[in-house]
């Protein structure tokens, strides 16, 4: 099934030897009002995308683009925990120093494979009624990877928002990355607390709705995707990918501190899993 919708939906980003037409890139990610959202929506469903949609983490497979596809000692002797995204601009910029492209960079993200069952997930969204689903991917990758990625699969029009570091090529062809917020979470990386994400939009969108959602689901594998999960409620569905730091966080919290992390948990090895638990959970 997963095969059949990437053959289905599959269209090449642009004809070989053409320009990509030019997409208002941020401006369209960024928009702070979705007005192509209707309002009546019963479920909100979050994913994470490296390990969660990709079976990689993207900004490990951008080192593919570099010459010998391995980063210089000096350059990975500046990583600084909790400065990541710092250091990924850095990276960025060594990659543009080296004579990388845009088009080398897109093609190493359009060779990432989907996680299992990950394009029967987005088949499945996407088949059901529209009332259904209001569907947001929050990453601490960045947009133009996860846009390169989503396009390549015909998935990009099944996120209505997609909040991650923007990332853009300069007039140089540098892709420059910058933070995505500044938050005071003691748990996250600097640039992005997914939790004040998450709040913030399901409480803007409640607002604007005028009522909540039947309920709400969070797709993830990482350490930064427990914290979102830890504000959900009993009615919601974390659904952690099984073994991965997240599963194992909501796990010991479990044990550590009953009744702290409310939301019912659904690990998953492939995202089908997670069809077969929505599929019952719809049909309420
Ligand atoms: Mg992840
Ligand atoms: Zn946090």
């Amino acid at each position: 099934m997963g095969d059949s919708f990437f053959n289905c939906c599959y269209v090449p980003p642009h004809p070989p030897g053409e320009e990509e037409p030019q997409r208002p890139r941020r401006s369209e990610i960024m928009a702070s009002h979705p007005a192509h959202i209707s309002p009546d929506k019963r479920f909100l469903i979050f994913f994470d995308f490296d390990e969660t949609i990709v079976d990689e983490t993207s900004d490990d497979m951008v080192v593919q683009a570099a010459p010998g596809q391995h980063l210089p000692g000096w350059l990975t002797d500046t990583y600084q925990p909790g400065r990541y995204n710092e250091y990924m601009q850095r990276v960025l910029a060594y990659l543009a120093e080296q004579g990388v492209t845009e088009s080398d960079i897109r093609s190493v993200m359009e060779k990432i494979p989907a996680t299992p069952g990950m394009l029967t997930l987005f088949q499945f969204l996407r088949n059901r009624p529209a009332k259904d689903f209001e569907v947001i991917l929050v990453s601490d990758a960045n947009t133009y990877f996860i846009e390169c990625w989503l396009r390549r699969v015909g998935a990009r029009q099944l996120f209505h928002r997609i909040f991650s570091n923007p990332a853009t090529f300069n007039k140089d062809g540098r892709l420059v990355l910058r933070p995505f917020h500044s938050h005071d979470c003691p748990r996250c990386p600097d640039n992005m607390c997914k939790q004040v994400i998450v709040r913030d939009y399901v409480a803007r969108r409640t607002q604007e709705r005028g009522r909540p959602y039947q309920r709400i689901f969070y797709v993830g594998d990482g350490a930064n995707d427990f914290c979102p999960a830890l504000s959900l409620g009993p009615r919601d569905v974390a659904f952690p990918r099984r073994d991965f730091p997240m599963h194992r966080l909501i796990t010991e919290t479990h044990e550590a501190q009953p009744g702290e992390f409310k939301a019912v948990t659904v690990p998953w090895v492939s995202a089908e899993d997670v069809v077969q638990r929505l599929r019952k959970l719809v049909a309420d």
